[in-house]
């Protein structure tokens, strides 16, 4: 049943689920650069998380909010817990604080998810999120339900980062969130060319800027930069790639064999997908790996109107329209021919 919250719309979600209060695009967030700082104020302690194999965006937001709470609430106990991620984002502050399993009887007051789009991309954190009696999302994937109580979904952002900039005191950013900041929303635009790039993008960009950010080294350091395995991968992933459905599509598979070989896991295969993307004649590019569990990883990006989130979600994944994910049973071939038929309607 829907039932209306001010400008925001409390729905029902596909899990049949009540959903909490989510503001979008077009809603008007009263006092919004207080957003977080209001929300805040009564809890003493607090959780913060991000999607299961977090890449940038999702480092960059859970450890800009870590930052922020930090300098200017330094009584509260703040708890950071994520998935591996590549060692590159190690450069940024209060890192080393991150944790990658729960504490034993933990209990918190109020949990923030950035990043994050359903329970199930929550991981194994997601039990401790729902206990918490305050929950909160920052986010900007449009099938974000509204799992939390109050969830700022806005799916026109480059990035969960440059939402949750717009919902703190920009006075109170230290150099030190602008830099987590900033590294979250490089990585989500690709380096600010993805169509998800905006003035506002840039704009908030320069005021991180302006606070001592060092672009080169966020954008080498943690963008560019490359093992000799991780470029390895990439050659590999190169070479086995294939043209299909008239050339509209290139897929290219990984199979546990060769992930085996390069030592790669899965933060290692960052950047390939977007390789594969700029192939000439190609609207939709799929990266395929084998897992140790017996399904794959797919990676999607279209460089056309094909949307991949709706391939992505028939999987049971998701994302956004011009980049998806989902997980598959079988081996990385039988998985490339249950995606084709798919992707082909989406063409
Ligand atoms: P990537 O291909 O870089 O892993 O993910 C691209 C986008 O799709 C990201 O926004 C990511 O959050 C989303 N995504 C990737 N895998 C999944 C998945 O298994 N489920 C859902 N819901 N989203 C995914
Ligand atoms: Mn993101």
């Amino acid at each position: 049943m829907a039932e209306e919250y001010g400008t925001t719309s409390c729905t029902e979600n596909t899990a049949g689920e009540t959903a909490g209060i989510i503001y979008r695009e077009t809603d008007v967030i009263p006092d919004r650069i207080h957003f977080i700082d209001n929300r805040v104020k009564d809890a003493s302690s607090i959780l913060i998380l991000g999607h299961v194999r977090p890449d940038g965006d999702a480092v960059g937001s859970t450890l800009g909010l870590y930052n922020y709470l930090k300098d200017n609430y330094p009584d509260k106990k703040l708890t950071i817990c994520l998935g591996n991620y590549s060692a590159d984002f190690k450069m940024l502050s209060c890192e080393d604080q991150v944790l990658h399993e729960l504490p034993k009887n933990a209990s918190f007051d109020m949990a923030i998810a950035c990043d994050t789009s359903s329970r199930d991309r929550l991981g194994d954190f997601a039990d401790a999120y729902f206990q918490a009696p305050r929950r909160i999302c920052v986010d900007h994937h449009v099938t974000n339900p509204g799992y939390a109580q109050e969830s700022v979904v806005e799916a026109e952002a480059s990035s969960a980062s440059e939402v949750l900039y717009t919902l703190l005191d920009p006075e109170r950013i230290s150099l030190r969130t602008a830099e987590c900041l900033y590294l979250g929303i490089v990585h989500d635009t690709g380096v600010f060319k993805h169509s998800t790039t905006h003035k506002s993008t840039m704009e908030i960009a320069g005021i991180l800027l302006e606070k001592g950010v060092s672009s080169s080294q966020i954008i080498d350091g943690t963008f560019y930069h490359k093992t000799y395995n991780q470029n390895q991968i990439l050659g590999q992933a190169l070479i086995n790639a294939t043209l299909e459905l008239d050339g509209k599509v290139i897929v290219s598979l990984l199979s546990r064999e060769e992930m085996d070989r390069y030592h790669a896991t899965s933060v290692d295969l960052d950047g390939i997908i977007d390789q594969l993307r700029v192939t000439e004649g190609c609207e939709i590019a799929v990266l395929i790996n084998e897992s140790m569990y017996g399904d794959c990883k797919v990676s999607m990006r279209s460089s056309s109107t094909a949307n991949v989130s709706a391939v992505a979600s028939q999987f049971g994944g998701g994302g956004h329209v011009k980049a998806a994910g989902c997980t598959v049973h079988g081996k990385a071939e039988e998985v490339k021919k249950k995606l084709l038929p798919v992707i082909a309607t989406a063409l």
